[in-house]
C-alpha cells in the first residue's frame, strides 16, 4: 500500500486539502500543532457574559461572490445553515461623528460622484477632486502595483485615505499604500487592467453582479463560522491529529517523511499548510531560496476583544453592521463590528455583542500594553464613538502575526517558490494565506488545488 499524503497544518487551508484528498479515497494524515483545529478560525464563550451560544474569535462571515466556502459548506451538508449578515449600512468614524460609507462601491471603492456629492464624510474639495479624476481615462494597469499607486490618482487623496484604506487596509491589518492589488483587491486590479474610465469599468462589475442575481456578497454559518471546523473535523476523524508538531523532513527514496513528536510518518506527498515562518523552517534544507521568500513574508498583529453589554446601556441604536476608524483619527480601535446587529444568531435581544479590533502593520501600540490596559483603551473609545454607558464583559482574543502582507509581485513569487519545489523537492506542496489569499475562500481555493496536484 502507498503511503498517505501527510497535510501539515490543520487550518482551514490544510482542512480543506485533506478534505479534499478524502473525497479523492486517498489516505491521509493530518498534523496540526494545536490541540485544536482550525488556526485561525476559533470561536468560545464570552465568560460572565450570560450568551447561550459560544461567539467566533476572529473570522465571523466570508466572500460569498467566491464560490468555493458556500460550495464546501453544501457538500458538508451545511447549506442550510449559510446566512447573510443584516443588509444594514456600515459606517466610518470620522471627526468625532459616524458617517455612513457611500455606496454603491466596490470593494469599498465609490464610483458615483452624486453618492460621494451627498457623503457628510467627503469634504466639498474632497468630492470635486474625486469627480475630477473618477471618469477620467488611464492607462491600463500592467503587472501589479501597490493599491495606492493605483487608486489614489482615481479618487483623490481625500477618499482614498477615508473610506478605501480603512477597509482595504483593514482587511489584512495593513496598509492599501503598500498593499498588492492583484492579491489584495483582484476586482479592483481587473478594472485597472481595463484601463479607461475607473467609474465606468466598475460600473460594469456592479451590472454584471445585478444581471446574474447574485446573492449577498457575504454569508456566515449560523452559529458561527466555527461551525465548518468542526464539520471539517468530523469528515476527517482520526486522520487528524492534534498537538502534533512537524518538526522536520526528511527525503526518501520513494518520498518524505515527516518527524513529529518524535515519530517518523512516511508520505508519498506532502502538503505545507503552515504560517510562512514554519514552512520556511521545514523546507530550507531541500529549496533554501523558495524557504528565503517565504520567511520574508511579514505579517500583521491583530487583538480582537469582544464586549458584551445590555443594548440598553448604550445609546446608539446600533443600526448597522458597524463602523471603521481610518488611521487619521488616532484610536486605538481599527473597526467595532455590530455583530448582534449583524449575524441574527448573535441577538438574543437583550444583549449587545461587538467585535472590536485594533492593530495595524503601521500601528502596533497594543503590543506594547498589558491586554487589561487594551480593553480599558478601547471600552473608552466606545464611550466616545457609541455612547457606551456602564462595564462590558470583554474577552480578548491576541492574533499575533496573523495577517499576511501581501507587495507588489507577490504572485510572481509564489510562482517562483512552486518552481523551486518542483524542480528541487518534487512531492512538497506549499500551500496557505501567506500564498495566494487570506480569505477564507482563497484558503479553500488554495488547500483543494494543492489536494489536486
Ligand atoms: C482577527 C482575524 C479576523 C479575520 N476575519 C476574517 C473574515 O471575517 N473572513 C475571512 O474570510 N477571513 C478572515 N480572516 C482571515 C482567515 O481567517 C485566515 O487567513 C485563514 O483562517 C488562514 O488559514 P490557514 O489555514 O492558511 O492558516 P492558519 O489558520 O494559520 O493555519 C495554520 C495551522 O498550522 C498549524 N501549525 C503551525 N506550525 C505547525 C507545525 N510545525 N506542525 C503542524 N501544524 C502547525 C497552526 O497551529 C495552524 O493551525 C481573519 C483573520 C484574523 C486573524
Amino acid at each position: 500500500m502507498s503511503s498517505p499524503v501527510v497535510v501539515v497544518g490543520g487550518g482551514i487551508t490544510g482542512l480543506a486539502a485533506a478534505y479534499d484528498l478524502v473525497q479523492q479515497g486517498r489516505a491521509v494524515v493530518l498534523l496540526e500543532s494545536d490541540s485544536r483545529l482550525g488556526g485561525k478560525i476559533d470561536a468560545g464563550p464570552v465568560d460572565g457574559a450570560g450568551l447561550p451560544f459560544d461567539v467566533d474569535m476572529a473570522a465571523d462571515g466570508f466572500l460569498a461572490r467566491q464560490p468555493e466556502v458556500v460550495g464546501l459548506c453544501h457538500e458538508l451538508g451545511l447549506g442550510d445553515q449559510l446566512v447573510a449578515p443584516s443588509g444594514a449600512r456600515a459606517y466610518i468614524w470620522f471627526d468625532g461623528a459616524l458617517r455612513t460609507i457611500p455606496a454603491p462601491s466596490v470593494l469599498g471603492v465609490p464610483f458615483e460622484v452624486a453618492s460621494i456629492e451627498a457623503s457628510d464624510l467627503i469634504s466639498s474639495a474632497g468630492a470635486a477632486d474625486f469627480a475630477a479624476r473618477i471618469d477620467k481615462a488611464a492607462d491600463p494597469l500592467v503587472g501589479d502595483a501597490t493599491v495606492g499607486a493605483v487608486l489614489r490618482p482615481r479618487v483623490g487623496d481625500e477618499v482614498f485615505e477615508r473610506l478605501v484604506d480603512p477597509l482595504l487596509g483593514g482587511i489584512n491589518a495593513g496598509e492599501a499604500d503598500r498593499l498588492s492589488i492583484e492579491l489584495g483587491a483582484a476586482q479592483l486590479a481587473d478594472a485597472a487592467r481595463a484601463g479607461g474610465s475607473l467609474r465606468a469599468a466598475l460600473r460594469a462589475q456592479v451590472d454584471a453582479a445585478l444581471a446574474a442575481a447574485a446573492g449577498p456578497v457575504f454569508n456566515g454559518l449560523e452559529g458561527g463560522n466555527h461551525k465548518l471546523i468542526d464539520a471539517l473535523a468530523a469528515a476527517l476523524g482520526d486522520r487528524a491529529r492534534t498537538g502534533t508538531a512537524a518538526e522536520r523532513l526528511e527525503r526518501t527514496a520513494v518520498g518524505w517523511r515527516v518527524w513529529a513528536g518524535g515519530q517518523a510518518i512516511d508520505a508519498s506527498r506532502v502538503i505545507l499548510a503552515t504560517p510562512g515562518w514554519v514552512t520556511a523552517g521545514l523546507i530550507a534544507p531541500y529549496a533554501p531560496e523558495a524557504a528565503a521568500v517565504l520567511a520574508g513574508i511579514s505579517y500583521g498583529d491583530a487583538i480582537l476583544v469582544t464586549f458584551v453589554i445590555e443594548k440598553t446601556q448604550i445609546a446608539n441604536p446600533l443600526q448597522g453592521s458597524g463602523f471603521l476608524v481610518p488611521r487619521s483619527q488616532g484610536l486605538l480601535m481599527t473597526a467595532c463590528s455590530w455583530s448582534s446587529s449583524k449575524w441574527a444568531h448573535y441577538d438574543d435581544g437583550t444583549h449587545a455583542i461587538l467585535r472590536v479590533s485594533a492593530g495595524r502593520s503601521d500601528d502596533r501600540r497594543w503590543l506594547d500594553m498589558t491586554e487589561a490596559g487594551v480593553v480599558a483603551t478601547l471600552r473608552q473609545e466606545l464611550v466616545t464613538t457609541i455612547g457606551l454607558d456602564g462595564e462590558p464583559v470583554a474577552r480578548v482574543t491576541p492574533w499575533r502575526q496573523s495577517l499576511p502582507q501581501y507587495r507588489p509581485g507577490h504572485l510572481d513569487r509564489c510562482a517562483d517558490i512552486d518552481a523551486q519545489l518542483a524542480g528541487d523537492a518534487p512531492g512538497l506542496t506549499v500551500t496557505g494565506a501567506q500564498m495566494r489569499g487570506l480569505g477564507l475562500p482563497a484558503c479553500v481555493r488554495q488547500g483543494r488545488a494543492a489536494a489536486q496536484t
